[in-house]
């Protein structure tokens, strides 16, 4: 009998990896039942509430959201809302728009969970590794010293869903209120 707790990637934001994940159902599941869209969920997650698609911050032609299949905890992406699949199809403002949101995620994460490193990165086609590649999206990985010991052996079965609510709403707690730069 199939274990309902376990999931593959199939349908959920993020990059999907190949790993199942043991987790409680999320509502964003629900959504993309409901609304029978099979389809890109980057364009996807905007149209729900902040808390169905683990939005963290709406930019103005851009937006923060957590990656459904972290490689660490606090794995954000930032995608431009307009359906482009790689980065010399953005325009000048959502170039700029995407750098500035990286910038701020970068310092909220290390705020809250204070990380050492970050991996910053966009994969452009699916022969570079991209997860989804018909939506452009910025990877941003926090990294703690260590991290690469553990990631290995909790790759396989990470409890992490069930937390990604409460990282949402601590990273959009902490998001600053102005998002211009100093
Ligand atoms: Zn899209």
């Amino acid at each position: 009998m199939p274990d309902s707790r376990f999931e593959t990637s199939e349908g959920h934001p993020g990059t999907p990896d190949g790993f199942q994940r043991l987790w409680t159902p999320h509502r964003m599941v629900y959504l993309a039942q409901e609304t029978g869209h099979v389809g890109c969920p980057f364009c996807t997650a905007p149209e729900g509430s902040d808390e169905d698609g683990l939005i963290v911050f709406r930019g103005t032609v851009s937006y923060v959201l957590l990656n459904l299949y972290p490689y660490n905890s606090g794995h954000v992406l930032v995608c431009p809302y307009r359906h482009v699949a790689t980065y010399d199809q953005a325009t000048a403002e959502e170039v700029a728009e995407i750098g500035e949101l990286t910038q701020i995620a970068m310092r909220v994460l290390r705020d809250v969970s204070g990380c050492v490193g970050f991996n910053l990165g966009m994969n452009q086609g699916e022969v570079a590794g991209a997860g989804i590649e018909e939506h452009l999206h910025q990877h941003i990985v926090p990294r703690w010293r260590n991290d690469a010991n553990f990631f290995p052996i909790i790759a396989q079965t990470k409890a992490i869903p069930r937390l990604l609510g409460e990282v949402r709403e601590q990273l959009a707690q902490a998001w600053p209120t102005t998002t211009t730069l100093e």
